[in-house]
């Protein structure tokens, strides 16, 4: 079984002559009237783009697009006997004295890691970026890579509102729980807008601008950590992941990432994405699985006729169990990964879990012991650039 795993590598634009600089900065210009309306000389096939960025996003006037560079239009070449750079990027571009589309060779900053990625094969439609008085290329590299085919257990990940994460292994429902970490973090920005709200309101404002980029980026760094958590805890047993899918959570596969239609206090469409990336690249199936229902239904006996006191555990008034509700709800994801209830099974993608669901001890869990959360890195060293995960969702 193979899966396409997209990944967007970010090299830099440097030491540009002051030509090159003019061209560049003329052709993203450029784009912005385009995509707001304005006919102007462009490279032409990125002319195109610049029509489907307006039909596709109609962007508002006060955003910046990056310019969007076909991929059949670019080349990036490596030259170590170059002394400027030892890679070198071909962009396409309007030139206005010859009056005609044109390219030229840029040297470009590739990060190591992301060096075996730059294959023309793998490179996709991609985008010229302007950040911070720099110049940045978004190469969209997709590739195939070989997932397992065969399981010897599920782990079901339940993206809760307490944790970010918690998983559950079908076979023992052996629990842990996950980024205990983001919370924190949260909570320590919360109380500082609280102070700053009380500041002058415009230097307020701008101070939590601020803070919440670095909030946002200290989130996803938590956010890369917890997948990583459970990638590994995948392996250790060879099972499958399965996670709750949210409502409105779709997979759209132009951009190689989930979305969510709705906004969710939590980044859970960005946890899907990054979860899926790191285990596919780990050569292991990750599905999501239709979650409704999951957090009211007893894991036991399948009765709806349950409750949740404050402190998260979930009692059923049919047989008596009382669970933490969250590690409830990742033990009903896992069953009905393998159930017959369910819109997907992995049976219906190919993906075979060896353990059947007969064997699989389920017992109750009263009186249990909830695992301790243990966010120390667990040191993967997957060869990743950064996946394409730009916005929260
Ligand atoms: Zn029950």
């Amino acid at each position: 079984m193979h899966r396409k795993v997209t990944t967007t590598v970010r090299v830099k634009l440097h030491s540009l002559t002051e030509r090159k600089a003019r061209l560049i900065e003329r052709e993203y210009d450029t784009f912005q009237d385009a995509v707001h309306g304005d006919d102007a000389n462009l490279y032409s096939a990125t002319k195109q783009q610049a029509g489907k960025v307006r039909s596709n996003k109609n962007p508002r006037e006060d955003t910046e697009q990056p310019v969007v560079l076909r991929n059949d239009c670019i080349t990036i070449e490596h030259d170590e006997d170059t002394v400027l750079s030892s890679w070198w990027f071909k962009l396409p571009i309007y030139n206005p004295e010859r009056d005609r589309g044109d390219s030229i060779w840029v040297p470009v900053h590739v990060p190591e890691k992301d060096t075996h990625l730059l294959q023309d094969e793998y490179i996709c439609d991609s985008e010229l970026v302007h950040r911070d008085g720099e110049w940045y290329v978004h190469l969209v590299c997709t590739r195939s890579v070989a997932v397992a085919d065969e399981y010897d257990d599920v782990l079901a990940v339940d993206m809760g509102a307490k944790w970010i994460a918690v998983s559950a292994f079908l076979s023992d429902r052996d629990t842990q729980f996950h980024g205990a970490e983001v919370r924190r973090v949260r909570e320590h920005y919360k109380q500082l807008r609280k102070s700053i709200g009380k500041a002058k309101i415009r230097s307020g404002a701008q101070v939590i601008e601020r803070l919440g980029d670095k909030e946002s980026r200290t989130v996803e760094h938590e956010l890369h950590q917890v997948a990583n958590e459970l990638v590994a805890r995948a392996r250790e047993r060879n099972a499958v992941i399965v996670f709750g899918d949210m409502t409105g959570l779709r997979f759209d596969n132009d951009k190689g990432r989930y979305v969510n239609d709705k906004t969710h206090k939590m980044p859970y469409a960005k946890l899907a994405t990054i979860l899926t990336y790191k285990a596919h690249l780990d050569g292991r199936e990750c599905l999501p699985v239709n979650e409704a229902d999951t957090s009211v239904t007893c894991w036991r006996c399948g009765s709806q006729n349950t409750s949740r006191d404050v402190q998260g555990r979930l009692e059923c008034g049919d047989c008596g169990l009382e669970d933490n509700a969250d590690k409830n709800g990742a033990s009903n994801i896992g069953k009905r990964a393998v159930g017959k209830d369910i819109q997907s099974p992995l049976s219906t993608v190919g993906a075979v879990v060896a353990q059947p669901e007969t064997q699989v001890r389920l017992e109750g869990t009263n009186g249990e012991i909830e695992p301790a959360n243990s966010p120390e890195d667990v040191g993967l060293t997957l060869s990743e650039g950064s996946p394409r995960l730009q916005s929260w969702e």
